[in-house]
C-alpha cells in the first residue's frame, strides 16, 4: 500500500515535475477507450456467434431423420458465411449410406457429403488431438475433406467429430478468407458444436437402426411381415397407377414340423435361413421378400405378369428340392416347398377403386392351398 501512495496524487493537489505527463494520460486515456471499444465490439461478435451456433444447434436436435440432420449440416444458414461446407462420415460397412438411401437421400446430388471407409482416413486429419483444427488449408493433407468443391479455400475449420471417444466424422468448414480461420481464433464455440453434431448424427443413425430393426426378422434377415404389408399396399397403388402387372407369391415349406422332429430346431432354423436366401437368389434387387409367418415366406414381383411369376416360383422350387442342407454331423437331408402365385392385372376402371392387397394375397394363399392338397412340391397359379 505504502509504495503506491506517493504516485497517487490527492484531489486538487499536483505532483512535482507532472504537467509534462498530462498529453500522455489523455494518449493513454484514448486508448485504452479504443481498446475496451474493440474488446466490446469483439464480445459483441462473440455474442452473435453463440446466438448463431445455438440457434444451430436447436435446429439439429430438433431433427428426428439422419437425412434431415445431414442436410442441415451441410447447407447451414448463410449468415454463418461458410463459403464451403462438406461433411466426412466414417462409414465401414456402407450402413450410413443406405439408411440415407432408405430416406430417399441420392447420395450423388450432394457432393458435400464424403463417406470414408477406413479411420486411418480421418486419424491422419486429426494426428495429435481430437480437437477442433483452424489454419490454412492445405491441399496434400485437406484436399479428401473437400472433395469435388468449386472452391479451394484459404482457410479452414475442421471439427473431429467424436463419441466415446472414438472419431466418428469430420464437419469441415472452409473460408475464402485466408485469415478467417486462424490459431488465434477461440474454438470453444467450433467445440461445443463438434460436440452436439457428433451426438445428433448418431442419435438420427441410431433411431434409423431401429426402424429397420422393426421391419426385419432377425432368423433370416429377410424383412418382416410388417415391412411387406406396408410395401405390398404401395406396389398395388404404382401398379394400379402405372397399369402394370403386378405378381404376389406365397411360399410354404412341406413338412417342416417333421425337420423339427427329426434334426431338431436349431437344424429348423438353418433350414428357414437357407431357404430364405435361396428364395433370394432368384428374384430380382427390386422384389420384395418377406418372411410371413413361421415357415412361409411372401414375395411381390412389380411388373411381372402371371407366365413370368410361375417361371420364377418354379425356378424357387427346383433349387430348393434340389438343395442339399447340410447336418452338424456331415450327414444331408431334403427339403421341399410348395408356392401359390396369383397377379393382378390392373384395368382402367381400377384408377378410382383402391385394389386391395390382401385380396391378392387372400388368392395366393388360395393357390399355396390346392398345392399342399395336390401333392405339395408344387406352383400353382390362379386361373
Ligand atoms: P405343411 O407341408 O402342410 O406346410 O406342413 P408343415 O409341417 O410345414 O406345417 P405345420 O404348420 O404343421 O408346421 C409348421 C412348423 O414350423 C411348426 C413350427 O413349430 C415350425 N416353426 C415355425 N417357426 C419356426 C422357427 O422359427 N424355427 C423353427 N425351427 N421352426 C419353426
Ligand atoms: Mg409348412
Ligand atoms: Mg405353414
Amino acid at each position: 500500500m505504502n509504495s503506491l501512495t506517493h504516485q497517487v496524487p490527492h484531489k486538487g493537489s499536483r505532483l512535482v515535475g507532472t504537467p509534462a505527463r498530462q498529453p500522455d494520460l489523455a494518449a493513454q486515456n484514448t486508448s485504452l477507450r479504443q481498446k475496451l471499444d474493440s474488446l466490446m465490439a469483439e464480445a459483441r461478435t462473440n455474442e452473435r456467434k453463440l446466438r448463431r451456433f445455438e440457434g444451430l444447434e436447436l435446429n439439429l436436435i430438433s431433427l428426428s431423420s439422419l437425412s434431415d440432420v445431414v442436410k442441415a449440416l451441410i447447407y447451414p444458414d448463410p449468415s454463418f458465411h461458410w463459403d464451403v461446407v462438406t461433411l466426412t462420415l466414417l462409414d465401414p460397412e456402407y450402413e450410413i449410406r443406405r439408411m440415407l438411401e432408405e430416406e430417399g437421400v441420392v447420395l450423388a446430388d450432394h457432393p458435400s457429403l464424403v463417406f470414408c471407409d477406413s479411420l486411418n482416413e480421418l486419424t491422419s486429419v486429426y494426428p495429435h488431438s481430437l480437437f477442433p483444427t483452424l489454419g490454412a488449408y492445405r491441399p496434400a493433407k485437406h484436399n479428401s475433406l473437400f472433395p469435388g468443391t468449386r472452391m479451394r479455400p484459404g482457410s479452414v475449420a475442421l471439427l473431429p467429430l467424436v463419441r466415446y471417444g472414438k472419431l466418428i466424422g469430420s464437419l469441415n468448414i472452409g473460408s475464402a478468407d485466408a485469415e478467417r480461420f486462424n490459431k488465434s481464433v477461440r474454438t470453444d464455440f467450433h467445440e461445443h458444436f463438434a460436440a452436439i453434431v457428433a451426438i445428433c448424427i448418431e442419435n438420427a443413425s441410431n433411431v434409423q437402426r431401429l426402424k429397420r430393426q422393426g421391419l426385419t426378422d432377425t432368423l433370416t434377415a429377410i424383412n418382416n411381415r410388417r415391412f411387406f404389408d406396408q410395401r405390398l399396399k404401395e406396389e398395388m397403388d404404382v401398379a394400379r397407377r402405372s397399369l402394370t402387372p403386378l405378381s404376389c407369391m406365397l411360399l410354404d415349406v412341406d413338412h417342416f414340423k417333421r425337420v423339427n422332429d427329426t434334426y431338431g430346431h436349431q437344424v429348423g432354423d438353418q433350414v428357414l435361413r437357407e431357404v430364405a436366401a435361396l428364395i433370394r437368389a432368384q428374384l430380382r434387387g427390386s422384389d420384395v421378400l418377406s418372411r410371413y409367418g413361421g415357415e412361409e415366406f411372401a414375395a411381390v414381383l412389380a411388373k411381372t405378369e402371371s407366365a413370368t411369376a410361375a417361371e420364377v416360383a418354379e425356378r424357387i422350387r427346383r433349387n430348393i428340392a434340389d438343395h442339399a442342407f447340410a447336418l452338424p454331423n456331415g450327414e444331408h437331408f431334403h427339403v421341399t416347398i410348395s408356392i401359390g402365385v396369383a397377379t393382378y392385372l390392373p384395368t382402367d376402371a381400377d384408377r378410382d377403386v383402391k385394389p386391395s392387397g390382401e385380396a391378392l394375397v387372400g388368392q395366393a394363399d388360395r393357390c399355396l392351398y390346392d398345392a399342399k392338397g395336390s401333392g405339395r412340391n408344387r406352383v400353382v397359379c390362379q386361373n
